[in-house]
Protein backbone atom coordinates (compact mmCIF):
# COMPACT_ATOMS: atom_id res chain seq x y z
CA UNK A 1 0.00 0.00 0.00
CA UNK A 2 1.31 3.37 -0.34
CA UNK A 3 0.19 6.81 -0.68
CA UNK A 4 1.16 10.08 -2.35
CA UNK A 5 0.09 12.67 -0.06
CA UNK A 6 1.62 16.78 0.09
CA UNK A 7 1.55 18.28 3.75
CA UNK A 8 3.14 21.36 5.14
CA UNK A 9 5.95 21.29 7.63
CA UNK A 10 7.78 24.55 9.41
CA UNK A 11 11.02 24.75 8.54
CA UNK A 12 12.56 27.77 10.84
CA UNK A 13 9.66 30.60 10.34
CA UNK A 14 8.94 29.47 6.79
CA UNK A 15 5.87 26.91 6.18
CA UNK A 16 7.05 24.36 3.37
CA UNK A 17 5.10 22.01 0.87
CA UNK A 18 6.37 18.74 1.25
CA UNK A 19 5.58 15.90 -1.08
CA UNK A 20 6.45 12.79 0.23
CA UNK A 21 5.58 8.79 -1.02
CA UNK A 22 3.97 7.97 2.30
CA UNK A 23 4.40 4.09 2.61
CA UNK A 24 3.09 3.31 6.23
CA UNK A 25 1.55 5.13 8.79
CA UNK A 26 0.81 3.45 12.45
CA UNK A 27 -0.41 4.66 15.62
CA UNK A 28 -1.11 4.12 19.25
CA UNK A 29 -4.55 4.89 20.32
CA UNK A 30 -4.62 4.71 24.56
CA UNK A 31 -7.67 6.16 26.52
CA UNK A 32 -7.43 8.07 29.29
CA UNK A 33 -8.58 6.10 31.63
CA UNK A 34 -6.39 5.81 34.40
CA UNK A 35 -2.32 5.60 35.05
CA UNK A 36 -0.34 4.57 31.99
CA UNK A 37 -0.26 1.61 31.46
CA UNK A 38 3.09 -0.57 30.52
CA UNK A 39 1.36 -1.94 27.72
CA UNK A 40 0.65 1.11 25.83
CA UNK A 41 4.24 2.27 26.09
CA UNK A 42 4.97 -1.42 24.51
CA UNK A 43 2.32 -1.02 21.66
CA UNK A 44 3.44 2.42 21.69
CA UNK A 45 7.08 1.45 20.90
CA UNK A 46 6.28 -1.30 18.41
CA UNK A 47 4.20 0.91 16.27
CA UNK A 48 6.95 3.62 16.23
CA UNK A 49 9.91 1.24 15.68
CA UNK A 50 7.64 -0.64 12.64
CA UNK A 51 6.86 3.13 11.15
CA UNK A 52 10.67 4.54 11.58
CA UNK A 53 11.89 0.95 9.90
CA UNK A 54 9.68 1.65 6.77
CA UNK A 55 10.36 5.69 6.75
CA UNK A 56 6.76 6.36 7.54
CA UNK A 57 4.90 8.06 10.13
CA UNK A 58 3.76 6.85 13.63
CA UNK A 59 0.83 9.12 15.07
CA UNK A 60 -0.94 9.13 19.21
CA UNK A 61 -4.33 9.57 19.12
CA UNK A 62 -6.15 9.63 22.17
CA UNK A 63 -9.42 8.00 22.47
CA UNK A 64 -11.21 9.99 24.86
CA UNK A 65 -15.13 9.21 23.92
CA UNK A 66 -16.03 7.03 27.11
CA UNK A 67 -17.35 10.08 29.23
CA UNK A 68 -17.65 8.95 32.25
CA UNK A 69 -13.93 7.15 32.42
CA UNK A 70 -11.44 9.32 30.33
CA UNK A 71 -9.70 11.92 32.28
CA UNK A 72 -7.54 15.16 31.15
CA UNK A 73 -5.32 14.43 33.90
CA UNK A 74 -4.58 11.10 32.56
CA UNK A 75 -4.00 12.12 29.33
CA UNK A 76 -1.60 14.31 30.76
CA UNK A 77 -0.11 11.65 32.56
CA UNK A 78 0.19 9.23 29.50
CA UNK A 79 2.13 11.84 27.22
CA UNK A 80 3.90 12.33 30.25
CA UNK A 81 5.32 8.83 30.58
CA UNK A 82 5.57 8.56 26.75
CA UNK A 83 7.73 11.13 26.04
CA UNK A 84 10.14 9.93 29.42
CA UNK A 85 10.30 7.10 27.73
CA UNK A 86 11.04 8.05 24.41
CA UNK A 87 7.94 7.68 22.47
CA UNK A 88 7.61 10.41 19.78
CA UNK A 89 4.85 11.16 17.47
CA UNK A 90 5.66 12.76 14.21
CA UNK A 91 2.63 14.52 13.50
CA UNK A 92 -0.13 16.27 15.71
CA UNK A 93 -1.92 19.95 16.39
CA UNK A 94 0.59 22.45 16.56
CA UNK A 95 1.18 22.68 20.88
CA UNK A 96 3.64 25.53 20.89
CA UNK A 97 6.37 24.23 18.55
CA UNK A 98 5.61 20.55 20.02
CA UNK A 99 2.79 17.75 18.30
CA UNK A 100 -0.12 17.55 20.62
CA UNK A 101 -1.85 14.16 20.28
CA UNK A 102 -5.19 13.52 18.01
CA UNK A 103 -8.10 13.71 20.32
CA UNK A 104 -11.24 12.16 19.54
CA UNK A 105 -13.60 14.44 21.90
CA UNK A 106 -12.50 17.07 19.50
CA UNK A 107 -13.54 15.09 16.45
CA UNK A 108 -17.57 14.45 17.44
CA UNK A 109 -19.10 15.93 14.17
CA UNK A 110 -16.88 13.49 12.20
CA UNK A 111 -18.29 10.40 13.85
CA UNK A 112 -21.80 11.49 13.62
CA UNK A 113 -21.69 12.61 9.89
CA UNK A 114 -20.43 8.91 9.19
CA UNK A 115 -23.12 7.01 11.76
CA UNK A 116 -25.87 8.88 9.74
CA UNK A 117 -24.69 7.31 6.69
CA UNK A 118 -24.71 4.14 8.11
CA UNK A 119 -28.01 4.69 9.02
CA UNK A 120 -29.40 6.10 5.70
CA UNK A 121 -27.86 3.22 3.65
CA UNK A 122 -28.93 0.35 5.89
CA UNK A 123 -25.79 -0.53 7.61
CA UNK A 124 -27.14 0.37 11.07
CA UNK A 125 -30.53 1.55 12.82
CA UNK A 126 -31.32 3.11 15.49
CA UNK A 127 -32.53 1.20 18.46
CA UNK A 128 -35.11 2.33 21.39
CA UNK A 129 -34.66 -0.83 23.59
CA UNK A 130 -34.64 0.66 27.39
CA UNK A 131 -31.81 -0.15 29.62
CA UNK A 132 -34.60 -2.40 31.82
CA UNK A 133 -35.22 -4.71 28.73
CA UNK A 134 -31.87 -5.19 27.88
CA UNK A 135 -31.18 -6.44 31.16
CA UNK A 136 -33.93 -8.99 31.13
CA UNK A 137 -32.93 -10.06 28.12
CA UNK A 138 -28.63 -10.33 29.50
CA UNK A 139 -30.39 -12.34 32.39
CA UNK A 140 -32.86 -14.46 30.56
CA UNK A 141 -30.06 -15.40 27.90
CA UNK A 142 -27.84 -15.61 31.02
CA UNK A 143 -30.15 -18.04 32.69
CA UNK A 144 -31.27 -20.03 29.33
CA UNK A 145 -27.41 -20.52 28.90
CA UNK A 146 -28.33 -18.95 25.30
CA UNK A 147 -25.81 -19.66 22.58
CA UNK A 148 -25.96 -16.65 21.54
CA UNK A 149 -25.73 -13.85 23.43
CA UNK A 150 -25.96 -9.75 23.08
CA UNK A 151 -28.59 -7.25 21.77
CA UNK A 152 -31.93 -9.59 19.82
CA UNK A 153 -32.60 -7.45 16.87
CA UNK A 154 -35.90 -6.21 18.03
CA UNK A 155 -35.58 -2.49 16.74
CA UNK A 156 -33.74 -4.04 13.52
CA UNK A 157 -37.03 -4.03 11.93
CA UNK A 158 -38.68 -0.39 12.87
CA UNK A 159 -38.92 1.00 9.50
CA UNK A 160 -37.27 4.45 9.17
CA UNK A 161 -40.15 6.34 9.03
CA UNK A 162 -41.60 4.76 12.34
CA UNK A 163 -37.53 5.48 13.52
CA UNK A 164 -37.76 9.19 12.78
CA UNK A 165 -41.79 9.45 14.59
CA UNK A 166 -39.82 8.27 17.23
CA UNK A 167 -37.02 10.57 17.58
CA UNK A 168 -39.18 13.14 16.28
CA UNK A 169 -41.29 12.45 19.47
CA UNK A 170 -38.34 12.53 21.67
CA UNK A 171 -37.75 9.13 22.76
CA UNK A 172 -33.76 8.07 23.65
CA UNK A 173 -31.98 5.79 21.31
CA UNK A 174 -28.79 4.34 20.86
CA UNK A 175 -27.28 3.94 16.98
CA UNK A 176 -26.77 -0.68 16.17
CA UNK A 177 -24.55 -1.55 13.82
CA UNK A 178 -26.65 -4.63 11.93
CA UNK A 179 -24.57 -7.66 12.23
CA UNK A 180 -25.12 -10.93 9.81
CA UNK A 181 -26.39 -13.60 11.77
CA UNK A 182 -25.48 -16.30 9.14
CA UNK A 183 -21.95 -17.05 7.70
CA UNK A 184 -18.44 -16.16 9.42
CA UNK A 185 -16.13 -12.83 9.10
CA UNK A 186 -12.64 -13.84 7.93
CA UNK A 187 -9.93 -11.25 7.66
CA UNK A 188 -5.91 -11.88 8.08
CA UNK A 189 -3.61 -11.14 10.97
CA UNK A 190 0.36 -10.58 10.44
CA UNK A 191 1.43 -12.92 12.95
CA UNK A 192 -1.69 -15.36 12.69
CA UNK A 193 -2.75 -16.16 9.00
CA UNK A 194 -6.37 -16.01 8.41
CA UNK A 195 -8.98 -15.59 11.50
CA UNK A 196 -11.93 -16.45 11.17
CA UNK A 197 -15.09 -16.08 13.39
CA UNK A 198 -18.87 -16.93 13.10
CA UNK A 199 -21.00 -13.72 12.50
CA UNK A 200 -23.39 -15.10 15.43
CA UNK A 201 -21.22 -14.68 18.26
CA UNK A 202 -20.95 -10.55 16.85
CA UNK A 203 -22.96 -8.60 19.06
CA UNK A 204 -24.98 -5.86 17.48
CA UNK A 205 -22.59 -3.27 18.70
CA UNK A 206 -23.87 -0.15 19.98
CA UNK A 207 -22.12 2.67 17.65
CA UNK A 208 -23.26 5.77 19.32
CA UNK A 209 -24.65 6.18 22.51
CA UNK A 210 -28.01 8.20 23.18
CA UNK A 211 -25.35 10.97 24.59
CA UNK A 212 -24.41 11.67 20.63
CA UNK A 213 -20.62 10.24 22.17
CA UNK A 214 -19.51 7.29 19.83
CA UNK A 215 -18.03 4.38 21.17
CA UNK A 216 -15.10 3.32 20.60
CA UNK A 217 -15.80 0.72 17.80
CA UNK A 218 -17.42 3.85 15.27
CA UNK A 219 -14.83 6.20 16.32
CA UNK A 220 -11.74 3.88 15.99
CA UNK A 221 -12.46 2.77 12.61
CA UNK A 222 -13.55 5.89 11.16
CA UNK A 223 -9.80 7.66 12.25
CA UNK A 224 -7.77 4.68 11.13
CA UNK A 225 -9.42 5.64 7.33
CA UNK A 226 -9.45 9.29 7.82
CA UNK A 227 -5.78 9.30 9.35
CA UNK A 228 -4.52 6.86 6.71
CA UNK A 229 -3.75 4.56 8.68
CA UNK A 230 -1.77 1.46 6.85
CA UNK A 231 -1.40 -1.21 9.52
CA UNK A 232 -2.95 -1.60 13.15
CA UNK A 233 -0.99 -3.00 15.39
CA UNK A 234 -2.06 -3.59 19.09
CA UNK A 235 -2.94 -5.92 21.91
CA UNK A 236 -4.33 -9.39 21.11
CA UNK A 237 -7.24 -8.45 23.67
CA UNK A 238 -8.60 -6.86 20.20
CA UNK A 239 -9.07 -9.51 17.90
CA UNK A 240 -12.69 -10.42 19.03
CA UNK A 241 -13.39 -7.08 18.16
CA UNK A 242 -11.64 -7.18 14.91
CA UNK A 243 -14.86 -8.29 12.84
CA UNK A 244 -17.12 -5.62 14.39
CA UNK A 245 -14.15 -3.28 12.88
CA UNK A 246 -13.96 -5.56 9.58
CA UNK A 247 -17.42 -4.87 9.07
CA UNK A 248 -17.38 -1.43 9.39
CA UNK A 249 -14.77 -0.98 6.75
CA UNK A 250 -17.17 -3.21 4.31
CA UNK A 251 -20.26 -0.79 5.16
CA UNK A 252 -18.20 2.07 4.03
CA UNK A 253 -16.44 0.19 1.37
CA UNK A 254 -13.20 1.35 2.28
CA UNK A 255 -10.08 -0.68 2.49
CA UNK A 256 -9.15 -2.42 6.23
CA UNK A 257 -5.56 -1.76 7.08
CA UNK A 258 -3.30 -4.48 7.75
CA UNK A 259 -4.24 -5.86 11.55
CA UNK A 260 -1.33 -7.46 13.38
CA UNK A 261 -2.02 -7.82 17.27
CA UNK A 262 0.65 -8.18 19.41
CA UNK A 263 0.99 -11.18 22.15
CA UNK A 264 -0.14 -9.89 25.64
CA UNK A 265 2.42 -8.62 27.99
CA UNK A 266 2.48 -11.44 30.73
CA UNK A 267 3.90 -11.91 34.38
CA UNK A 268 6.25 -14.62 35.29
CA UNK A 269 3.58 -17.04 36.20
CA UNK A 270 2.39 -17.02 32.94
CA UNK A 271 -0.85 -14.59 33.79
CA UNK A 272 -2.35 -11.78 32.04
CA UNK A 273 0.02 -8.89 33.83
CA UNK A 274 -2.15 -6.72 36.20
CA UNK A 275 -1.37 -4.47 38.56
CA UNK A 276 -2.04 -7.13 41.47
CA UNK A 277 1.13 -9.13 40.67
CA UNK A 278 3.54 -6.68 38.77
CA UNK A 279 3.52 -2.58 38.83
CA UNK A 280 1.64 -1.92 35.44
CA UNK A 281 1.98 2.09 35.43
CA UNK A 282 4.99 3.69 33.13
CA UNK A 283 5.09 6.14 35.84
CA UNK A 284 5.35 3.76 38.77
CA UNK A 285 8.79 2.44 37.02
CA UNK A 286 10.19 6.35 36.67
CA UNK A 287 9.70 7.60 40.05
CA UNK A 288 11.55 4.00 41.25
CA UNK A 289 14.59 5.11 39.71
CA UNK A 290 14.19 2.70 36.33
CA UNK A 291 16.41 4.28 33.51
CA UNK A 292 14.40 5.31 30.64
CA UNK A 293 16.37 3.42 27.82
CA UNK A 294 16.40 0.62 29.79
CA UNK A 295 13.04 0.24 30.16
CA UNK A 296 12.55 0.62 27.08
CA UNK A 297 14.91 -1.72 25.82
CA UNK A 298 13.14 -4.30 27.58
CA UNK A 299 9.92 -3.66 26.29
CA UNK A 300 11.46 -4.07 22.95
CA UNK A 301 12.50 -7.34 23.84
CA UNK A 302 8.87 -8.32 24.38
CA UNK A 303 8.03 -10.80 22.07
CA UNK A 304 10.79 -9.83 19.66
CA UNK A 305 14.81 -10.87 18.91
CA UNK A 306 16.99 -9.32 16.83
CA UNK A 307 18.94 -11.34 14.28
CA UNK A 308 22.18 -10.76 15.40
CA UNK A 309 20.47 -12.65 18.99
CA UNK A 310 21.85 -8.88 20.96
CA UNK A 311 19.50 -8.18 23.83
CA UNK A 312 20.60 -4.68 24.94
CA UNK A 313 20.86 -1.54 22.12
CA UNK A 314 19.40 1.55 21.87
CA UNK A 315 16.16 2.69 20.57
CA UNK A 316 17.82 4.27 17.25
CA UNK A 317 18.93 0.53 16.60
CA UNK A 318 15.72 -1.51 17.09
CA UNK A 319 14.12 1.06 14.65
CA UNK A 320 17.73 1.35 12.34
CA UNK A 321 16.53 -2.96 11.88
CA UNK A 322 13.38 -3.39 13.16
CA UNK A 323 11.70 -6.55 11.34
CA UNK A 324 7.93 -6.77 12.21
CA UNK A 325 8.04 -10.82 11.18
CA UNK A 326 10.25 -11.83 14.04
CA UNK A 327 7.85 -10.90 16.53
CA UNK A 328 6.94 -14.23 18.00
CA UNK A 329 3.27 -15.11 19.83
CA UNK A 330 4.30 -17.08 23.19
CA UNK A 331 3.48 -14.88 25.63
CA UNK A 332 5.84 -12.39 26.60
CA UNK A 333 7.29 -12.77 30.10
CA UNK A 334 7.74 -9.13 32.00
CA UNK A 335 10.06 -10.03 34.62
CA UNK A 336 10.91 -7.31 37.11
CA UNK A 337 14.26 -8.80 38.14
CA UNK A 338 15.20 -9.32 34.46
CA UNK A 339 14.33 -5.32 34.17
CA UNK A 340 16.43 -4.75 37.37
CA UNK A 341 19.68 -6.32 36.00
CA UNK A 342 18.95 -4.40 32.26
CA UNK A 343 18.32 -1.04 34.49
CA UNK A 344 21.62 -2.18 36.31
CA UNK A 345 23.45 -2.60 33.29
CA UNK A 346 22.70 0.13 32.04
CA UNK A 347 23.54 2.53 35.04
CA UNK A 348 27.21 0.49 35.12
CA UNK A 349 27.11 2.17 31.58
CA UNK A 350 26.82 5.82 32.77
CA UNK A 351 30.22 7.76 33.60
CA UNK A 352 30.10 8.94 37.31
CA UNK A 353 29.00 12.41 35.53
CA UNK A 354 26.34 11.28 33.85
CA UNK A 355 24.91 9.20 36.45
CA UNK A 356 25.11 12.72 38.87
CA UNK A 357 23.04 14.29 36.11
CA UNK A 358 20.59 11.05 35.97
CA UNK A 359 20.29 11.37 39.92
CA UNK A 360 19.67 14.95 39.65
CA UNK A 361 16.92 14.62 36.97
CA UNK A 362 15.63 11.68 38.70
CA UNK A 363 14.89 13.29 42.47
CA UNK A 364 18.04 14.56 43.74
CA UNK A 365 17.58 17.62 42.96
CA UNK A 366 16.32 20.63 44.29
CA UNK A 367 12.53 21.07 43.39
CA UNK A 368 11.58 18.12 45.24
CA UNK A 369 13.99 18.72 48.15
CA UNK A 370 11.98 21.65 48.58
CA UNK A 371 8.37 20.23 48.65
CA UNK A 372 9.93 17.56 51.20
CA UNK A 373 11.70 20.57 53.13
CA UNK A 374 8.97 21.74 55.00
CA UNK A 375 8.06 18.69 56.62
CA UNK A 376 11.06 17.79 57.70
CA UNK A 377 12.24 21.23 59.45
CA UNK A 378 10.38 21.10 62.22
CA UNK A 379 11.69 17.86 63.19
CA UNK A 380 15.51 18.63 62.32
CA UNK A 381 18.09 18.96 64.85
CA UNK A 382 20.99 18.45 63.15
CA UNK A 383 21.06 19.12 58.84
CA UNK A 384 22.64 15.98 58.97
CA UNK A 385 19.41 14.21 60.44
CA UNK A 386 17.70 15.10 56.74
CA UNK A 387 18.95 12.08 55.10
CA UNK A 388 17.81 9.71 57.52
CA UNK A 389 14.81 11.01 57.97
CA UNK A 390 13.79 11.65 54.52
CA UNK A 391 15.43 8.79 52.79
CA UNK A 392 12.24 6.51 52.09
CA UNK A 393 11.32 9.50 49.84
CA UNK A 394 14.00 8.49 47.62
CA UNK A 395 13.60 4.57 47.88
CA UNK A 396 11.56 1.89 45.91
CA UNK A 397 11.14 -1.32 48.44
CA UNK A 398 11.31 -0.29 52.20
CA UNK A 399 12.93 -2.72 54.46
CA UNK A 400 10.87 -3.42 57.73
CA UNK A 401 9.69 -6.31 59.34
CA UNK A 402 6.22 -7.65 59.52
CA UNK A 403 5.85 -6.77 62.90
CA UNK A 404 6.15 -3.18 62.33
CA UNK A 405 3.38 -3.49 60.17
CA UNK A 406 1.40 -5.00 62.64
CA UNK A 407 1.79 -2.68 65.21
CA UNK A 408 0.18 -3.10 69.00
CA UNK A 409 -2.87 -5.20 67.43
CA UNK A 410 -3.04 -8.49 67.76
CA UNK A 411 -5.57 -9.03 64.72
CA UNK A 412 -3.39 -9.13 61.91
CA UNK A 413 -6.07 -10.26 59.33
CA UNK A 414 -7.94 -6.75 59.79
CA UNK A 415 -4.16 -4.92 59.39
CA UNK A 416 -4.49 -6.96 55.95
CA UNK A 417 -7.87 -6.21 55.15
CA UNK A 418 -7.14 -2.51 56.32
CA UNK A 419 -4.36 -2.40 53.72
CA UNK A 420 -6.76 -3.82 51.00
CA UNK A 421 -9.56 -1.28 51.43
CA UNK A 422 -6.76 1.53 51.59
CA UNK A 423 -5.34 -0.02 48.37
CA UNK A 424 -8.83 -0.10 46.70
CA UNK A 425 -10.02 3.27 47.96
CA UNK A 426 -6.78 5.22 47.17
CA UNK A 427 -7.06 3.66 43.37
CA UNK A 428 -9.98 5.55 43.03
CA UNK A 429 -8.47 8.76 44.11
CA UNK A 430 -8.50 11.17 41.39
CA UNK A 431 -6.28 14.17 42.59
CA UNK A 432 -3.34 12.70 44.67
CA UNK A 433 -3.38 15.61 46.92
CA UNK A 434 -3.01 15.16 50.82
CA UNK A 435 -6.22 16.77 51.54
CA UNK A 436 -8.18 13.92 49.05
CA UNK A 437 -5.80 11.21 50.90
CA UNK A 438 -6.54 12.60 54.65
CA UNK A 439 -10.86 12.40 53.37
CA UNK A 440 -10.11 8.71 52.20
CA UNK A 441 -8.58 7.72 55.88
CA UNK A 442 -11.24 9.18 57.53
CA UNK A 443 -13.81 7.32 55.97
CA UNK A 444 -12.07 4.65 56.43
CA UNK A 445 -12.11 5.04 59.97
CA UNK A 446 -15.73 5.74 59.88
CA UNK A 447 -17.14 2.94 58.05
CA UNK A 448 -14.40 0.17 59.39
CA UNK A 449 -15.47 2.16 62.96
CA UNK A 450 -11.84 2.39 64.12
CA UNK A 451 -9.87 5.31 65.78
CA UNK A 452 -8.06 7.28 62.81
CA UNK A 453 -4.73 6.59 64.68
CA UNK A 454 -5.11 3.01 64.79
CA UNK A 455 -5.90 2.87 60.89
CA UNK A 456 -3.30 4.39 59.80
CA UNK A 457 -0.52 2.50 61.90
CA UNK A 458 0.20 -0.23 59.21
CA UNK A 459 -0.06 2.92 56.17
CA UNK A 460 2.82 4.68 58.39
CA UNK A 461 4.62 1.39 58.04
CA UNK A 462 4.16 0.57 54.46
CA UNK A 463 4.92 4.35 53.04
CA UNK A 464 7.38 5.55 55.23
CA UNK A 465 8.89 2.32 56.80
CA UNK A 466 8.13 3.50 60.30
CA UNK A 467 5.51 4.47 62.29
CA UNK A 468 7.52 7.41 63.66
CA UNK A 469 8.01 9.56 60.89
CA UNK A 470 6.91 12.24 58.81
CA UNK A 471 3.62 13.00 58.03
CA UNK A 472 1.55 10.16 56.04
CA UNK A 473 -0.22 12.09 54.14
CA UNK A 474 1.91 14.59 52.53
CA UNK A 475 4.64 12.35 52.24
CA UNK A 476 2.12 9.95 49.92
CA UNK A 477 1.29 12.75 47.89
CA UNK A 478 5.23 13.69 47.63
CA UNK A 479 5.40 10.22 46.59
CA UNK A 480 3.37 9.72 44.18
CA UNK A 481 0.37 8.05 43.21
CA UNK A 482 2.39 4.91 41.96
CA UNK A 483 5.15 4.65 44.17
CA UNK A 484 2.30 4.82 47.23
CA UNK A 485 0.18 2.38 45.71
CA UNK A 486 3.06 -0.18 45.39
CA UNK A 487 4.27 0.42 48.90
CA UNK A 488 0.65 -1.09 49.91
CA UNK A 489 0.84 -3.54 47.70
CA UNK A 490 4.51 -5.06 48.58
CA UNK A 491 3.11 -4.42 52.38
CA UNK A 492 0.57 -7.02 51.66
CA UNK A 493 2.65 -9.41 50.06
CA UNK A 494 5.02 -9.51 52.98
CA UNK A 495 1.84 -9.96 55.10
CA UNK A 496 0.77 -12.53 52.54
CA UNK A 497 4.41 -14.54 53.02
CA UNK A 498 4.28 -14.47 56.61
CA UNK A 499 0.72 -15.79 57.10
CA UNK A 500 -1.13 -13.24 57.69
CA UNK A 501 -2.60 -11.60 54.43
CA UNK A 502 -5.86 -12.04 52.88
CA UNK A 503 -6.82 -14.25 50.10
CA UNK A 504 -8.93 -16.77 48.67
CA UNK A 505 -11.99 -17.02 49.80
CA UNK A 506 -12.05 -14.42 52.67
CA UNK A 507 -10.69 -12.16 49.68
CA UNK A 508 -13.76 -12.76 47.69
CA UNK A 509 -15.84 -11.62 51.30
CA UNK A 510 -13.56 -8.93 51.82
CA UNK A 511 -14.68 -7.56 48.30
CA UNK A 512 -18.42 -7.96 48.60
CA UNK A 513 -18.15 -6.29 51.91
CA UNK A 514 -16.38 -3.67 50.68
CA UNK A 515 -18.27 -2.68 48.19
CA UNK A 516 -21.66 -2.84 50.00
CA UNK A 517 -20.12 -0.66 52.23
CA UNK A 518 -18.09 2.00 50.41
CA UNK A 519 -19.75 1.27 47.19
CA UNK A 520 -23.46 2.92 49.08
CA UNK A 521 -21.08 5.60 50.22
CA UNK A 522 -20.57 7.25 46.25
N1 LIG B 1 -8.58 2.73 22.65
C1 LIG B 1 -8.12 1.39 22.52
C2 LIG B 1 -7.20 1.11 23.72
O1 LIG B 1 -7.41 1.70 24.72
C3 LIG B 1 -7.39 1.22 21.21
C4 LIG B 1 -7.33 -0.18 20.69
C5 LIG B 1 -6.80 -0.18 19.27
O2 LIG B 1 -5.59 0.03 19.13
O3 LIG B 1 -7.58 -0.31 18.35
O4 LIG B 1 -6.27 0.36 23.71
Amino acid sequence: MCFELVFVARRGDKRIMINIQETVRTRVAPSPTGTPHIGTAYVALFNQAFARRHGGRFVLRIEDTDRTRSSPKWEVALIEALRWLGVAWDEGPDIGGDFGPYRQSERLSIYRDHVDRLVKEGGAYPCFCSSERLEELRKRQAQEKASIQGYDGLCASISSAEAKRRIDAGETYVIRMRVPREGECVFRDRFRGEIRIPWNQIDHQVLMKSDGYPTYHLANVVDDHLMRITHVIRGEEWISSAPKHVLLYSLFGWQPPEFAHLPLLRNPDKTKLSKRRNPTSILYYRDAGYLPEALSNYLCLMGYSRSDGREIFSLREMFEDFDIDRISLGGPIFDLNKLASFNAQYIRHLSPDELVLRLAQWRLNCDYWRRIVPLAQPRLQRLGDFVPMAAFLFADRLNYRVEDLLGPTKDQIRVAELLKIGQWELEKVENWEKDRLREVFEKIAVIEQIKLKSALTPFFVAICGSAVSLPLFESMEILGRDLSLRRLIYAQELLLAAGHGVQGRELKELQSRYERAYGAQE
